[in-house]
């Protein structure tokens, strides 16, 4: 699947780090076995997973991942601040999207959901309170820099900003 990335020109665009999507956070899990029919990831002894061996009889759920992506609910924003932003876009991005690209691989339902690209800043809006944080290391690993995390309702939502000036 492609990641969405958007020019958001200054102003034009309301944030919706605080939107509150407290239907996912219920817990409740499939039955045994599905399959998703959007993005093939497999529910299965329990959890969602990428496997090329279907069972049979599989039902076809949208797995949540899918249903916030669909939806635009995000379960964790990434904000990236400060003058170094503006410089070096490109290679934030793709840094960006290298991450999720590994945690993906391990962990089916932990997905960027777009990366809106503002003149001074990028914000990044994910399916899981896990990559946010994931890529955060990953940028002080390859740039050196300053990132606090907070999260909120309960830990259902995570916010975290990342921040390096040049
Ligand atoms: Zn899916």
């Amino acid at each position: 699947m492609k990641t969405a990335v958007m020019n958001v020109s200054k102003g034009t665009h309301r944030q919706t780090y605080e939107k509150r999507c407290d239907s996912y956070n219920t817990g409740r899990k499939p039955r045994d076995p599905a399959i998703c029919p959007n993005c093939h990831a497999v529910f299965m002894n329990g959890h969602w997973q990428w496997t090329t061996l279907l069972p049979k009889r599989a039902r076809q759920e949208i797995c949540p991942a899918c249903r916030r992506i669909k939806d635009n609910c995000p379960a964790g924003t990434l904000l990236l601040k400060g003058s170094f932003i503006r410089a070096h876009k490109a290679e934030l991005i793709n840094l960006v999207k290298n991450q999720e690209l590994c945690e993906k691989a391990e962990h089916p339902l932990n997905r960027i959901i777009r990366i809106e690209e503002h003149p001074d800043r990028l914000a990044i809006q994910t399916t899981d309170i896990h990559l946010p944080k994931r890529i955060a290391d990953a940028l002080n690993h390859a740039y050196k820099g300053d990132f606090r995390v907070r999260y909120e309702e309960g830990g259902y939502f995570v916010q975290v900003i990342w921040k390096k000036e040049e």
